[in-house]
């Protein structure tokens, strides 16, 4: 059992720069080092300018602190889930090479630039640390990584990282250190300071908590003021706008606190309110006050708020309160983005994918305009697997459907993995020529990518088969129709030879 802990991720550069540090100091070997995901929504489709400016102020600030560390500013940040995975799945294999792995992964992303999403990438990282190449990710491996989250989550470490601890969590570093804090940490003592004085990733995870006072927010602003540091603070000026937040889709905070000192029933009134617009994204809503009888305090809960703050308590014990009501917000945020995403591809799954068929229709019959279906599907996707290998055989599934995204340029069109190595693009208002041109247009792109099969009868490299269906919604037919025809149509692109387009 080793004595030190580590929390990192591997897209953040300071945890990067945090491993080169132990590693100069020959002092890797002796920390348990505990991957989990800073921001598990992060993928190669959401790359915002935003995200690109966090990202080269966190590089910059990480040249600065730790100046003999190496570090480039990568084109992206990748999802690091899968390569954490594979770390773990190394570690029972060979704890050292494992350590090799993690060390590959983090110089991959941050001196050459490379995608740690990728297969192909995280595949070389394998095969350099002496690995066998084909780790098999098991549900295990699943659980262990889910394990790690949970335990930095419920740690006072207000979702920050790299988290450096002792393994009885007596002593703590949060943030990037400097290299004799790192030596004063390892000879035993606390360095001085405040846990968490050094720099550190907070940016792009940090929540964001809405304050509300009917009597304005002086009376609460011990609150505001003890949470400020790890959340982002809004302050509308009027309950209208409250709720004006809650009807922004993707704006929305993930906590509202409301205090009222001399309005107390309209309070409860505006509370109930709230309460149940707020419902819609999960989003909980609890009070701040004074000490309160508790038939009064019963009142408060019987608006559906989640809690009820007194606020001249310790600040430890406000923000441990707020912290929960927040972890709460993200394990829901999580789950749902788990429900609708695929996790190997990063696009809509099937049941994303049922309920937008089941809108669109609707929404067809009433514009009386056509909705298209392009069902696609891997060929001889089963040879290519056998040959090359899994890991190589979802590397290739990640490409086709990046370039499948990449084809498709309309905001209200949606990319979909229907299952194995089937994909479905939803074309709302689109007749049946212009899904033929867009489902000839993916089927050349991903000819283009040229990955190579050798295996395949139908090209020497990837390609796909695809069968498209348009139907007219306001006439006498179903979702399920559209689907079925899709289908038919795919069945005999597959008899006419393959990497050609059906309808
Ligand atoms: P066809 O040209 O007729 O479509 O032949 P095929 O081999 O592509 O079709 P088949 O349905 O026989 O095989 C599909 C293969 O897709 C079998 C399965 O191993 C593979 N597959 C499904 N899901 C995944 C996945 O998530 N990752 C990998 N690597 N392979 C997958
Ligand atoms: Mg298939
Ligand atoms: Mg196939």
């Amino acid at each position: 059992m080793l004595q030190y802990v580590i929390y990192a991720d591997l897209n953040c550069p300071f945890c990067y720069a945090m491993q080169e540090q132990l590693h100069a100091m020959d002092l890797l070997e002796q920390v348990d080092w505990r991957l989990i995901e800073h921001a598990p929504d992060i993928s190669v489709f959401n790359a915002t300018p935003e995200s690109q400016a966090e990202l080269a102020s966190e590089v910059f600030t990480v040249r600065s602190r730790a100046p003999q560390v190496q570090v480039a500013l990568p084109p992206l940040r990748s999802d690091s889930r899968f390569a954490i995975l594979c770390v773990i799945a190394a570690r029972e294999i060979d704890e050292v090479k494992a350590l090799d792995l993690l060390t590959n992964l983090y110089r991959a992303l941050w001196i050459e630039g490379k995608d740690i999403s990728s297969t192909a990438v995280i595949y070389d990282c394998i095969v350099e640390a002496g690995l066998p190449g084909e780790l098999s990710i098991e549900e295990s491996h699943e659980l262990c990584l889910q394990n790690w989250q949970q335990q930095w989550e419920r740690g006072s470490y207000n979702l920050r990282i790299p988290v450096l601890t002792t393994d009885n969590d007596e002593r703590t570093l949060l943030g990037l250190p400097s290299q004799e804090h790192i030596s004063a940490f390892f000879g035993g003592e606390q360095p001085p300071g405040p846990v968490g004085s050094f720099d550190q990733c907070h940016g792009r995870d940090q929540q964001t908590i809405a304050f509300y006072g009917h009597d304005g927010v002086q009376s609460i602003w011990n609150v505001i003021a003890s949470v400020r540091e790890d959340y982002n603070i809004l302050l509308p000026a009027s309950i209208q706008e409250l709720r004006g937040m809650l009807n922004k889709p993707g704006e929305t905070p993930d906590l509202i606190l409301l205090n009222s000192i001399n309005h107390w029933q309209q309070m409860l009134a505006d509370t109930t309110e709230i309460v149940h617009q707020a419902s819609e994204n999960h989003t909980p809503v609890a009070l701040v006050g004074d000490m309160l009888s508790d038939a009064d305090e019963i009142k408060v809960y019987e608006t559906g708020a989640a809690d009820y703050l007194v606020k001249d308590r310790a600040n430890g014990i406000l923000k441990a309160r707020i912290r929960t009501l927040l972890l709460l917000k993200r394990s829901h945020d999580l789950l749902e983005r788990a429900a609708r995403i695929d996790g190997l591809t990063q696009i809509y799954n099937r049941r994303e994918f049922e309920r937008s068929l089941e809108v669109e229709w609707l929404r067809g019959q009433r514009s009386k305009q056509p909705l298209s279906l392009i069902m696609l599907d891997v060929d001889h996707f089963k040879d290519y697997n056998d040959h090359y290998g899994h890991l190589t055989g979802d590397g290739c599934l990640q490409h086709v459907a990046t370039a499948i995204t990449e084809s498709v340029k309309r905001a209200q069109d949606m990319v979909c993995r229907f299952g194995g190595e089937e994909f479905v693009v939803l074309l709302p208002e689109t007749d049946q020529h212009g899904a033929e041109v867009l489902a000839e247009k993916i089927r050349k792109t991903v000819e283009d990518l040229a990955i190579a099969h050798a295996k395949s009868s139908a090209a020497e490299c990837v390609t796909i088969s695809l069968g498209i269906a348009s139907l007219n919604p306001a006439e006498n037919s179903s979702p399920r129709d559209l689907i079925q025809i899709a289908d038919e149509a795919l069945y005999k692109a597959k008899n006419n030879g393959r990497n050609c387009v059906a309808s």
